[in-house]
């Protein structure tokens, strides 16, 4: 039987217990793989006084293959977020986040499979940013008044908004392919192109002129405050959203929440030759350590990587054994009961979807 040899990042926070389960999931669906264990985020600092260490992004390079846990940023000081500087360092342009209902989770809805596709390089999340008060900072506001004839208050940090032609081409391709090779039906593009014209407006334009080369495919579009509420009202008419940046961040979380939380809305973030997987959550700190997170995400991301790999009947089996326990509804986490009920631990959660598989 093949051997894969794949890059482990247990992160920090919840990271390392829900990607120890995930890695015994994985282990119980038959495929072997050899994990090379790498720290990024707090135990890379604590160990290394460097949060994401060269031995992390060689040992990524090396494999093209990563499943990763979350990772903590510290808010407004210390470090920049290392989830996006990988995407950055490997060019991870397309993250696709998918949402479905599984039985036995607590949700708005009975129904429910769709799928954003979210641009991760550009726009407000580039890393474009000059601070309050700084030389650089009154420059630019000094030149925007020059060239605009528009005031910036000079008490204002700025963040720059990048979207290009290029970048949007590729996102908006990648997700009419998507939808094909999953034969999904629709593409809905979403974007505030009435107020910025320029960045979103592009946007629009370039996602209007790669949908005419899908005619297989249907294609519209929403402004992205009517697709969160359409997404509340009613989301089973949605398939694929292909979003900029921080639009399909923040809708992700929206899904997240119509699918019974972020601890069952999995992600995936690929470039043209290295692929991370990961949560869409983040590293929870306050429940690290004592064994009560739903490991159902992290999971979810491992299934998407088997495929990935070309292992569909093992991320299929993995899937079904965890479908089948959060029917049952036995061994879930507190995140699946009426609130203030406690559940199972992460780990008998992940026990009960091993048992499913190995009997
Ligand atoms: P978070 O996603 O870590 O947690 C928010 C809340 O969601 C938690 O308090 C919990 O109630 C719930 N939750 C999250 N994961 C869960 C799980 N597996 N099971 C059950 N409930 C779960 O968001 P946050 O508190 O805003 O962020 C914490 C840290 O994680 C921050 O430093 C943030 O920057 C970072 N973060 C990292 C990633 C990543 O690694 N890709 C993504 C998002 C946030």
């Amino acid at each position: 039987m093949k051997k894969y040899r794949i890059t482990l990042i247990p992160g920090d926070g919840i990271g390392p217990e829900i990607t120890e389960v995930t890695k015994r999931c994985i282990e119980a669906t038959g495929i072997k793989i050899e994990w090379e264990q790498c720290e990024a985020g707090i135990p890379a600092i604590e160990k290394f006084n460097n949060p994401l260490p060269a031995d992390t992004i060689e040992s990524i390079n090396r494999n093209k293959v990563c499943l990763k846990g979350p990772i903590t940023t510290p808010v407004g000081t210390g470090y920049r977020s290392i989830n996006v500087a990988l995407r950055q360092i490997f060019n991870l342009y397309a993250c696709v986040r998918p949402f479905k209902i599984f039985t036995g989770a607590r949700t708005l809805y009975q129904e429910l499979d769709l799928v954003i596709v979210r641009e991760n390089m550009e726009d407000l999340y580039a890393g474009i940013e000059f601070e309050m008060g700084k030389k650089e900072t009154f420059k630019i506001i000094q030149t925007i008044a020059h060239l605009s004839n528009r005031n910036i208050s000079e008490d204002s940090g700025i963040s720059v908004k990048p979207i290009s032609v290029s970048g949007s081409e590729k996102i908006v391709r990648f997700a009419f392919e998507y939808a094909r090779k999953n034969k999904r039906k629709k593409v809905t593009a979403v974007h505030k192109a009435n107020i910025m014209k320029f960045t979103d407006g592009l946007f629009l334009d370039v996602a209007r002129k790669i949908a005419a080369n899908y005619p297989d495919i249907e294609f519209e579009d929403r402004i992205v405050d009517n697709m969160a509420m359409q997404l509340v009202q009613k989301p089973q008419k949605y398939d694929v959203l292909v979003c900029p940046n921080l639009y399909g961040d923040i809708l992700s979380d929206l899904c997240a929440g119509l699918v019974g939380g972020l601890g069952l809305s999995p992600g995936a973030n690929y470039g043209d030759n290295v692929a991370i997987f990961e949560p869409t959550h983040g590293s929870a700190p306050k429940y690290a350590g004592k064994n009560v997170v739903n490991p159902s995400a992290q999971i979810l991301a491992a299934a998407l990587m088997l495929r990935y790999i070309g292992e569909t009947e093992a991320a299929e089996k993995l899937e079904s054994a965890l479908a089948d326990v959060i029917k049952e509804g036995r061994y879930t986490t507190y995140d699946f009961k009426p609130e203030g009920t406690p559940g199972a631990g992460t780990v008998e959660m992940g026990n009960a979807i091993i048992k499913r598989m190995i009997g």
